[in-house]
């Protein structure tokens, strides 16, 4: 993309309304435009980040063999009647009656939906094990919307539902969720840990929700410092082997890690005191199991083994997609800007011309451009004719990994300066040795 003909409508003021740093850099690199309280407008720059985590949360699906599929955005009453949540939710759901006077409502999550799509089509349990999930837009009609995208009314959720004959085969579809989800946020570049919680209105047992560190975090948490060691890598887990998944949540699971709701001080005394930590986290996803708690009242049943119906047993699991990006800025900014993980960055990598107009200049940001994009790379071409200060300023801003500078001193000695975002550090090298580099940088990734 060449920024003269881009749309990144960047803020120079820091806006006021915006009270932590994620916010504050949205807004000012032209992410995102408030519509109203809670809702957001995604401008192109926020949109690409918006997609590029879309992505990585679909693969991660995929990989571990959950089925994509999308349902409404609205949904009739009637199977909240039926589920005995409609009046339970309380007025964080957002209900509309439509001109035939009928009951609706914005979802705010989709296990009735998917209880009913499963009731009128799986009737065996030979279909299953089944996991359903899909990519929507949800509304909850928060009472303190706040922190932009980080806590929104209508927000992006990844949510999936397992179906399972067993409770057994339900704890390993738990187990998997947590391994997929753990690849996932480090994917992201974020560390995301897994932490005992409460299952509030979508009910059940067993819950764990993954929080980010960060002082803006709205959640108290309480862990065992150990914890924060323990990496997933690129470890191959066979998705469908039990054991496997097992040892990997009892891996991540066994040391003290709680949200405020379910802390319990006696328990954590008993970790050693130096690595007892108190801190606030945000919540970037929850699991569940919940057994038949919503597949016995809707009669979401299979045919088991003996010809006998028996109700499913089921599990959601939720990735707060908008308010992952809130998440990551918080994780990796500085006082200058945004710094992309490369695994979620809007472009790969931008070119700064410090001369436009400059004929052998613009020919060398030319050449670097298609360079990168041949390698099925996506960069930002800054062909503007500011100043090499703002020009500086927006990249550092929006948070590109990777910067290109280009300039007629510099191409006289036949070299172009490759900066790298995180360190601030700087090197002289042929065009071709920093589009190699970038190669190099990516080739893992994508
Ligand atoms: P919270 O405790 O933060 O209100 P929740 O536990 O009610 O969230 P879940 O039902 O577990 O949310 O939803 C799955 C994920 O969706 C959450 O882990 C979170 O990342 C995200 N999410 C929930 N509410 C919001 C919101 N208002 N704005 C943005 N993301 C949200
Ligand atoms: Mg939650």
């Amino acid at each position: 993309m060449r920024l003269s003909r881009y749309f990144l409508p960047v803020l120079k003021e820091t806006p006021s309304e915006a009270q932590i740093v994620s916010h504050r850099l949205m807004l000012r690199a032209g992410m995102i435009k408030q519509a109203s309280a809670g809702i957001y407008s995604w401008l192109p720059l926020g949109f690409k980040v918006l997609k590029r985590i879309e992505q990585i949360v679909h693969e991660e699906q995929q990989r571990v063999g959950h089925i994509p599929m999308l349902m409404p955005t609205l949904q009739s009453a009637d199977l909240w009647k039926e589920s005995g949540r409609y009046d339970a939710y309380g007025p964080e759901m957002l209900r509309i009656r439509d001109r035939q006077d009928r009951d609706m409502l914005y979802g705010p999550t989709n296990e009735e939906l998917i209880t009913d799509i499963f009731r009128s089509h799986v009737g065996s349990y030979k279909d299953l094990p089944l996991t359903l999930y899909h990519i929507q837009w949800k509304f909850r009609d928060e009472i303190r919307p706040r922190f932009g995208v980080m806590r929104g009314r209508e927000f992006l959720m990844k949510d999936g539902y397992n179906f399972d004959l067993t409770k057994e085969d339900a704890l390993h579809a738990y187990n998997r969720h947590l391994v997929s989800y753990l690849r996932t946020y480090e994917r992201m570049g974020l560390q995301a840990i897994p932490m005992r919680a409460d299952s509030g209105p979508i009910g059940g047992d067993d819950t764990h929700e993954f929080l980010v560190l960060a002082e803006t975090g709205e959640s108290e948490v309480f862990y065992d410092s150990q914890i924060t060691d323990l990496k997933f890598g690129d470890r191959e887990i066979d998705h469908d082997d039990h054991a496997a998944c097992a040892a990997v949540l009892e891996e991540f699971t066994s040391r003290y890690a709680r949200t405020d709701e379910t802390h319990d001080e006696a328990i954590f005394s008993q970790v050693p005191e130096d690595r007892r930590r108190t801190a606030r986290g945000i919540e970037v996803g929850q699991i569940f199991y919940f057994g038949t708690k919503y597949s016995e009242p809707m009669g979401a049943t299979v045919q088991g083994p003996d010809g006998k119906p028996v109700p499913v047993h089921m599990g959601s699991h939720g990735i707060g997609v908008s308010r992952l990006l809130g998440a990551i800025i918080e994780a990796s900014h500085d006082d200058r800007g945004i710094i992309w993980p490369e695994g979620v960055t809007p472009f790969h990598a931008g070119i700064v011309n410090l001369k436009q107009g400059d004929a052998e200049a613009d020919a060398a940001c030319e050449a670097l451009y298609d360079a990168l994009k041949a390698l099925g790379l996506d960069p930002l071409y800054d062909d503007t004719k500011g100043g090499a200060g703002a020009k500086f300023a927006t990249m550092d801003l929006i948070g590109l990994p990777w910067r290109i500078t280009v300039g007629p001193r510099g191409l006289k000695n036949g070299v172009v300066e490759l900066t790298s975002r995180r360190t601030g550090e700087s090197e002289e090298m042929p065009p071709e040795q920093a589009v190699e580099r970038i190669a190099q940088v990516y080739a893992g990734i994508l």
